[in-house]
């Protein structure tokens, strides 16, 4: 899938921009860590404009993922909710916001559906046209840089799953944080290095994703790439989002505890799980599980980091 993609070195550490770093016995080539920083980082990554395109984010590629499944949509709502409710409590009141990268605009239609006044930018047309026709979203299918939308304007501007796919990950929070009002916000979200899933996962770890994720953050290492880009971190989390339509498998899975699986099983019962027979959890475990989940974000251990900086 892969043999004819245009592969690129990576020279500098993606965080901070450092040139020294040492082999992390992890994937086939292994990953680095920056001796600067200490963020763990890929040694090559495809060339974007090979990886970003139409088809990326509905199944159709050899990258990217197929959002569009109706329980994958309601999923994406349920999550987005959980982000907004952690936002709203880090920057305050309602406002405008910005999110780039909007993808399908699942963030966004919930953010509006709770007050916000939302806009978003997306490079892959048919995600951004997704967005406007059957969301009715603000999207413009653009590069923030070439948007013509206005600077210095946004309340918050928000980037999920977009910084660990940055080389210059710096530049780009430097380049988002134009478009934000003084004393706004910037939001990034990214999978968790640190999180009790990749530390039992090993290469197995879904936030991996060689040739596409580029800087594997942790709560540190996010914190001091937004310091570096010259933000100030207000909040830096790491929930999860365990859901009640998910498998036990599925949460199991989440919490990084897959390996027992077996052992596990009579914590489940049988269900129903998008349509099908399923094993699902007991509603005993599911609180448990989400009593399990709030410890993993009080460690820092949760299954992604959500940071939130504000432009001074
Ligand atoms: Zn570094």
């Amino acid at each position: 899938m892969t043999a004819d993609l245009q592969i690129h070195q990576l020279k500098n550490c993606p965080g901070c921009g450092g040139d020294r770093s040492h082999v992390v016995p992890l994937g086939d080539p292994p990953l680095r860590r920056c001796d600067g920083c200490s963020l763990v980082y890929a040694p090559r990554y495809a060339d974007p404009a090979e990886v970003y395109v139409e088809g990326y984010l509905f199944g159709e590629t050899p990258f990217g993922l197929d959002l569009m499944h109706p329980l994958f949509q309601e999923f994406l709502a349920y999550a987005a909710t959980l982000r907004l409710q952690l936002i709203e409590k880090a920057v305050g009141p309602k406002g405008t916001l910005l999110d780039v990268g909007c993808g399908t605009g699942e963030l966004l239609a919930v953010a509006r559906a709770r007050g916000w006044t939302t806009t978003g930018v997306e490079p892959v047309e048919q995600s951004a046209r997704y967005a406007v026709d059957k969301r009715g979203l603000d999207v413009r299918a653009a590069m923030l840089e070439e948007s013509g939308l206005p600077e210095r304007t946004y309340d918050v501007v928000s980037a999920f799953h977009v910084v660990e796919h940055m080389v210059d990950a710096s530049a780009f929070l430097r380049s988002i944080s134009r478009w934000v009002r003084p004393g706004g916000y910037v939001v990034v979200e990214v999978p968790n290095w640190h999180s009790f899933h990749r530390r039992n996962a090993g290469i197995a770890w879904n936030g991996f994703r060689p040739l596409e994720h580029v800087g594997h953050y942790g709560p540190a290492t996010l914190k001091a790439t937004l310091r570096g880009a010259g933000l100030t971190p207000v909040m830096v989390r790491t929930p999860g989002f365990l859901w009640e339509k998910q498998t036990l498998d599925h949460q199991l899975d989440d919490l990084g505890l897959y390996r027992w699986n077996g052992r596990l099983r009579r914590l489940g019962r049988v269900g129903e799980h998008n349509g099908q027979s399923a094993i699902v959890p007991r509603r005993f475990t599911s609180r448990a599980f989400l009593g399990l989940q709030a410890i993993y974000n009080r460690l820092g251990v949760g299954q992604v980091v959500l940071g939130v900086a504000r432009v001074d």
